[in-house]
């Protein structure tokens, strides 16, 4: 089914076409129609899957209807990057409707905001802290909005933000559409659902992404091996770009100043950096001037970038939720991508438990003198390997060294069905 059968304006379907959208993804399929109707929706479903143009485009219509000039829509999201993204895809898909849209966080000058906010803004997509300081100066009026939409409920509870969302609540009328999307639906949500939701249209979408287009692999390594393991896996496998997570942000640097000294092109993103550092490793992670990104789970929340060829766990998630979110990086939407994740001697609880769920998605691997052989229970102590099965070379000529790269072509970062193997459409 094309977009055309949701009778969008055509000014909207014209930001649809200029994305390069041909056919809704399935939370796209099931949330347009109701989210137009009007109704409360509450969906089940991780980024990735296509979700925010699912609530962008009746956003759209529904404000080209109406009145203009005061703030109708607000889009409330857990990080700066969500929101700044949010935005962006509002820009894109309403690039004809002259609809104005905002992104407000903190982290950056509040004066600037504050004049945009005066610029008869139509939605607003906001971070709760600086979104309750605008509220508290009285420099933003949320008295008129129509539609709020709640995205990563569950990031938002992980970090803390439920109580400045109920605050922000009791600015809006009482008589609103409320669309509320989450990952996961752990009780804090389910509850906060209840309170604000009237109603709701219940639509699920399962984890596909890491379970249908993304194959895993495991690699039971030594903690003071992952950084020599890591190269290795660089220097081996055709890549594009690849999304490395870390447990914390001092490792997120140290990493990436390693592979750095390596002669890779590389960037890290984590809590300690400034707003403008976080958008310039973002932005150049983007247009491929990085083919290396390390990141902590809060920094790579929400990360949208089209084409992240492979996610490598240089240390494991502590859940297999946490597992589910780093996941969706790759594999976006329509595409196929690989998820590589270092499994030491303490992360086998885990690393079974995940087995479970990905059955035969999931393989193991050796690589002489740097992994261990994996044991069959988590009781087993890892063992170094050093007569396993080598890991082979993938074939092709572009390999992730850093002299390869240096003969290779730029790579072009879009939806395009000439990328190579690692993709399918
Ligand atoms: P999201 O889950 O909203 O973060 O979207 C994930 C990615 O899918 C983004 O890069 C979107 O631009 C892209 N996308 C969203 N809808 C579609 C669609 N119908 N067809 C192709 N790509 C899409």
């Amino acid at each position: 089914m094309s977009f055309e059968k949701f009778k969008l304006n055509e000014k909207i379907l014209a930001g649809v076409q200029a994305q390069g959208y041909k056919d809704p993804t399935p939370i796209q399929l099931q949330s347009i129609p109701p989210i137009m109707e009007g109704r409360d929706v509450m969906g089940l479903a991780q980024t990735g899957t296509g979700k925010t143009a699912a609530f962008v485009l009746p956003i759209l219509q529904r404000l080209m209807q109406g009145s203009r000039g005061y703030v109708r829509a607000l889009i409330i999201a857990p990080t700066r990057e969500l929101s700044e993204q949010t935005h962006n895809s509002i820009v894109q898909l309403g690039r004809r409707t002259n609809l104005r849209s905002v992104s407000i966080y903190g982290g950056v000058n509040i004066n600037g905001q504050i004049s945009k906010l005066k610029k008869d803004v139509e939605i607003i997509s906001a971070c709760p802290g600086r979104l309750l300081d605008h509220i508290n100066r009285g420099t933003v009026d949320l008295s008129r909005i129509e539609v709020l939409v709640l995205d990563e409920a569950d990031h938002m509870f992980d970090m803390g933000f439920l109580p400045d969302i109920r605050k922000i609540v009791k600015h809006l009328p009482a008589k609103r559409q409320t669309l509320l999307f989450s990952a996961t639906m752990p009780e804090d949500i389910r509850s906060l659902a209840n309170d604000l939701l009237i109603n709701p249209v219940n639509i699920k979408i399962g984890h596909t992404a890491p379970v249908e287009t993304v194959s895993h692999k495991f690699y039971p390594v030594q903690m003071n091996s992952k950084t020599d393991l890591l190269k290795d896996i660089l220097n081996k496998t055709e890549m594009d770009s690849v999304l490395v997570f870390t447990r914390t942000k001092s490792r997120a640097k140290s990493v990436a100043l390693q592979l750095d000294k390596s002669g890779y092109k590389v960037t890290s993103l984590h809590g300690n950096l400034t707003q403008q550092k976080r958008q310039r490793a973002l932005d150049g992670f983007r247009d491929g001037r990085y083919e290396i990104m390390v990141a902590t789970d809060i920094a790579a929340r929400g990360i949208d970038v089209t084409r992240i060829s492979h996610v490598i766990n240089y240390d494991m998630p502590s859940t297999a939720d946490a597992y589910t979110h780093r996941i969706g990086r790759t594999g976006r939407a329509t595409k196929t991508g690989d998820a590589f994740t270092f499994v030491t001697g303490e992360d086998i609880g885990l690393a079974n438990a995940l087995k479970k769920v990905l059955g035969e998605k999931l393989e193991y691997q050796n690589i002489d003198g740097l992994t261990m052989s994996m044991p069959v229970d988590d009781r087993t102590p890892l063992r170094r390997n050093t007569s396993g099965r080598s890991a082979k070379p993938s074939k092709g000529r572009n390999h992730f060294s850093p002299k390869a790269r240096m003969n290779s072509r730029p790579k072009q970062r879009s939806f395009d069905s000439s990328n190579r193997s690692q993709w399918a459409h």
